[in-house]
C-alpha cells in the first residue's frame, strides 16, 4: 500500500498524509461512550432490575428509538419543554412516496411509545393487567452537564389496563412503590427518599389551576418571567420552579389536597397505608405535581442526596399515574400508573457511594517478624481463617515500618508474629483504631480480632 502510494501520483501521496492530520472524530456533546469497567455496574444495574421485575410479574417490551412526531406532541404535550424545545426531530427522506416527508423523532421518554404498543397489540382485548418494563436509550436537546446528557439511559415501568382489570386500584401504585424501594435496597443504594403526593382527579385539578391562577394573580408581577408565563397557561407548573426568589409566593400558595375529591382522598389513603403495611418510607410533597392533564392521583419522585454537603437532592426517578392517555392516542380507557429510572444518574449514585464508603477492611494482619516466623504466621493465618476471619499476611522479610503501612491499609488490626510470641503463645495485637496495643493469649485471639 505504502509502495503503491510513493508510486502513485502526487495527489494520491497527498492525500494520504491529509488523511493522517485530520482532525480527529468525537462523540457527539452531551453523548458518551461506556467502557469497561464502567459498563459492568451498568450490566449489574440492569440484571438485578430485571431480576426484581420479574419478581413482581412484569414482563419486557422493547419499542423503537424512533417513532411518528405527532405521538410525542399528542402523548407528552406540545406545551411541554421536551416536546418544544429538546426533541430530535426530522423530516423523513423515505424511499416510498408515503413516507416521505413523515416528521419522526428519536424518542425522549417511553411511556408514549409503550401506550401506543399497548394499542397497536390490542393488548386491552386480554382484559388482564399488562406488567411492562423497559430498559433503552432516550434523547433530549438539553444543556449537557454532569448527569444530564442528549442520550441517557431509562429504566421504567407501565402497569395499565382497562378498569376493570383493577388497573386504578391503589393497590398498583402501592406495589410499583414498593417494587422500586426493594430494587434500590437490593443495588445498595443509601439515604434514598421516597417523595409522595396525589395530583386528584382531572376535576380537583381543574378546580385547583382556577385557584392558583386566582391566588398568582395579584403577586405574579414579583416571580420570575418564566413563572410569570406559568401563572398564565399552566399555573401547575409554577409548584415545580426552582427558582430561589420565587419560593416565598409559592410556599403561601393553596394546597392540591384542599382540592381533592373524597374518591381521590381515599385513593390516596389506600396508597399510603399499603405502604405503611410494607414499611416503605415516604415523605408527602404538597409540591410535587405535574402538568399534564392525564396524570391523576399518586405522583412520587425518588430522590438521593447529591453529595455536594449542600443538603440538595438529585431525582433519581419519577413517576405516576395516568387516566386518558390511551385515549389521546386513539386508544380505549386504560388508566395506568408508569415510573421512568434515570439508569445514568443511578450509576453515577452508585459510584460516588462506593467511593464515600470506606473501603471494607480485613479483620487482621499478621506481621512476621524475621523470616523464619513465617511458618508460624501463616500457620496461624490458616486458623483464623478456618474460624471465619479474613486475614492477610505480610512476609518475614520485611521491615516493621513496611509491615506497619500495609496493616494499617488493609486491616483494623495486625497481629506480631516474632520469636516470643510463638514460643510463649502469647501475641502482641495493635488496633489501628483505638491506636492501643495488648498481649494476647491465641485462645483470645478469635475474639478479639472479630470484637
Ligand atoms: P422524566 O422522564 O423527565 O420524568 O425523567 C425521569 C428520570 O430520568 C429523571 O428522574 C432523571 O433521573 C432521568 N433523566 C431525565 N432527563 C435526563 C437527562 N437528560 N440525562 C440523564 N438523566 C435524565
Amino acid at each position: 500500500m505504502i509502495l503503491e502510494l510513493l508510486s502513485g501520483p502526487a495527489d494520491v501521496l497527498l492525500d494520504s498524509l491529509h488523511w493522517e492530520r485530520m482532525a480527529t472524530i468525537k462523540a457527539v456533546r452531551g453523548t458518551r461512550d461506556l467502557l469497561p469497567p464502567d459498563t459492568n455496574l451498568w450490566n449489574h444495574v440492569e440484571a438485578t432490575a430485571r431480576s426484581v421485575f420479574a419478581r413482581y410479574g412484569f414482563g419486557e417490551i422493547r419499542t423503537p428509538v424512533f417513532e411518528v412526531t405527532e405521538l410525542f406532541a399528542r402523548g407528552v404535550g406540545e406545551e411541554t419543554d421536551i416536546v418544544s424545545k429538546e426533541m430530535y426531530t426530522w423530516e423523513d427522506r423515505g424511499r416510498a412516496e408515503s413516507d416521505k416527508g413523515q416528521s419522526l423523532t428519536l424518542r425522549p421518554e417511553n411511556t408514549a411509545g409503550v401506550v401506543r404498543a399497548y394499542i397497536e397489540h390490542g393488548m386491552t382485548d386480554t382484559g388482564m393487567l399488562q406488567k411492562l418494563f423497559y430498559i433503552g436509550p432516550q434523547f433530549r436537546r438539553e444543556r449537557p452537564q454532569r448527569g444530564r446528557y442528549r442520550q441517557f439511559w431509562q429504566i421504567g415501568a407501565e402497569v395499565l389496563g382497562p378498569p376493570w382489570s383493577g388497573s386504578d386500584s391503589a393497590l398498583r401504585d402501592a406495589e410499583v412503590l414498593e417494587m422500586l424501594a426493594t430494587l434500590l435496597n437490593e443495588l445498595g443504594v443509601r439515604g434514598w427518599r421516597l417523595a409522595l403526593n396525589s395530583v386528584g382527579s382531572a376535576e380537583d385539578r381543574k378546580r385547583y389551576s382556577a385557584a392558583l391562577r386566582e391566588a398568582l394573580e395579584p403577586v405574579k408581577h414579583n416571580l420570575c418571567e418564566d413563572n410569570q408565563r406559568r401563572a398564565e397557561t399552566n399555573p401547575l407548573r409554577v409548584l415545580d420552579s426552582k427558582d430561589p426568589g420565587d419560593q416565598e409566593i409559592i410556599n403561601g400558595l393553596p394546597k392540591i389536597s384542599e382540592f381533592w375529591s373524597e374518591e381521590s382522598r381515599t385513593h390516596f389513603e389506600q396508597v399510603k397505608a399499603a405502604l405503611d403495611a410494607c414499611g416503605v418510607p415516604y415523605v408527602e410533597d404538597p409540591r410535587l405535581v405535574r402538568g399534564l392533564d392525564y396524570y391523576t392521583r399518586t405522583t412520587f419522585e425518588f430522590t438521593v442526596p447529591d453529595g455536594s454537603g449542600l443538603g440538595t437532592q438529585n431525582a433519581l426517578l419519577g413517576g405516576g399515574r395516568y387516566d386518558g392517555l390511551s385515549e389521546i392516542l386513539g386508544g380505549p380507557k386504560a388508566p395506568g400508573i408508569g415510573f421512568a429510572i434515570g439508569e445514568d444518574r443511578l450509576i453515577l449514585t452508585l459510584q460516588a457511594q462506593a467511593e464515600e464508603a470506606e473501603p471494607a477492611k480485613l479483620d487482621a494482619f499478621i506481621a512476621p517478624m524475621g523470616v523464619a516466623q513465617n511458618p508460624a504466621a501463616l500457620k496461624l493465618a490458616q486458623e483464623l481463617r478456618r474460624a471465619g476471619l479474613g486475614v492477610e499476611v505480610g512476609d518475614g522479610s520485611w521491615r516493621l515500618k513496611k509491615s506497619f503501612e500495609a496493616a494499617d491499609k488493609l486491616a483494623r488490626k495486625m497481629v506480631i508474629v516474632g520469636e516470643d510470641e510463638v514460643n510463649s503463645g502469647t501475641f502482641t495485637v495493635k488496633d489501628f483504631s483505638k491506636g492501643e496495643q495488648v498481649k494476647l493469649s491465641r485462645t483470645e485471639l478469635v475474639g478479639a480480632l472479630t470484637s
